[in-house]
């Protein structure tokens, strides 16, 4: 394998860059060339190719975002686009390709291996931590972390008000976020989307604790579970107690990466590399029980990451 080529895709998270520098260093030390790939699967359909050498990432480890920049393609997904695509990855000469991104990135990576056959590697990058074959995603680390310092100051708030605080964090249609940075924060409930909950319910923690005197209440909202400003109008009218809304949105994904991201990015960029020299495709490189793995692209889109019930049952224990 003598020219490998890196692409970030779908929604950015901190770390990416940590990974491409890992990616570009590692294929160097390897021997060999590292293209970049622009704007992700959308770059990879216009020939947005550049040569990376070592001073192209130098000092991009703390940054957040990704410097090959990212993008959802639609054209990446219609026939013409894709043939346009692989015919762009043959006539630069690429002999493998690393894609770090989320779901739908590695739903297309598993495309240009099975369409294709194209050698490819994918690399866990999501701040949702939804991906199936790793543990932790790349960005998961630092945007709970991002949430986590709003909360605590929404928590000083909320004790000298006397309020309820509704926090609205992201996750997709996943409630990994939500369940660690409720957690992390204290939360009095964590609504996922994993969970059936209803109003009854959650107004009825709040009038458990009043009665036990509590005052304040921060209650955590995955944005695939609720709408965190309709959920805060409908506890106020439920309860009669003053109850405010925070949607903490994109704050979450930006940010210089923390040292677990940055380390988890550079170990799984560097494995991706090692693992397509090797002569493996096709696969997802993650990490399980702190140790680099790989699983196969058409599980990692068509199987669902399991919940910890333990981390459910937590929330509830200690929230109450
Ligand atoms: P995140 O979870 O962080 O938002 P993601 O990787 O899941 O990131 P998506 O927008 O779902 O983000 O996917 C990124 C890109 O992957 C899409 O814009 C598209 O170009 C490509 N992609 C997704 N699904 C497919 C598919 N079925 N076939 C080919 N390409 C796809």
């Amino acid at each position: 394998m003598k020219r490998i080529a890196v692409l970030t895709s779908g929604g950015d998270s901190p770390g990416m860059n940590a990974a491409i520098r890992a990616v570009v260093r590692t294929g160097i030390s390897e021997g060999m060339e590292v293209i970049g790939i622009r704007r992700g699967y959308q770059g990879l359909v216009e020939g947005n190719f550049i040569l990376m050498d070592t001073g192209s990432v130098s000092g991009i480890i703390n940054q957040g975002g990704t410097i090959l920049h990212s993008a959802r393609s639609l054209e990446f997904k219609t026939p013409e686009g894709f043939a346009r695509a692989v015919d762009n990855l043959h006539q630069a000469g690429i002999d493998g390709l690393v894609v770090i991104g989320g779901n739908g990135s590695q739903r297309g990576n598993y495309e240009l291996h099975r369409q294709a056959d194209f050698p490819v590697v994918g690399v866990a990058s999501t701040i949702d931590n939804d991906l199936y074959g790793s543990d932790y995603t790349i960005g998961f680390d630092t945007a709970v972390n991002t949430a986590l310092e709003s909360i605590d100051r929404l928590r000083d708030t909320a004790t000298s008000h006397d309020r309820i605080f509704i926090i609205e964090v992201m996750g997709r249609s996943r409630g990994f976020v939500a369940l660690h940075v409720g957690i992390a924060g204290g939360a009095e409930a964590v609504l996922i989307p994993e969970l059936p909950w209803t109003l009854e319910e959650v107004v009825d923690v709040i009038q458990r604790g009043y009665r036990r005197g509590k005052k304040s209440y921060l209650i955590v909202v995955a944005e695939g579970a609720a709408h965190g400003i309709q959920l805060a109008e409908q506890v106020e009218a439920a309860t009669g107690y003053e109850t405010r809304a925070t949607v903490l949105g994109h704050v979450q994904r930006g940010g210089s990466p923390s040292a677990a991201d940055r380390v988890l990015a550079s170990q799984l960029g560097a494995y991706a590399v090692r693992f397509l020299k090797s002569g493996e495709r096709g696969v997802l490189v993650g990490e399980q029980n702190e140790c680099i793995v790989t699983t196969p692209l058409e599980e990692v889109w068509s199987k669902d990451k399991p919940l910890d019930p333990e981390m459910i049952e937590l929330v509830k224990v200690l929230g109450a």
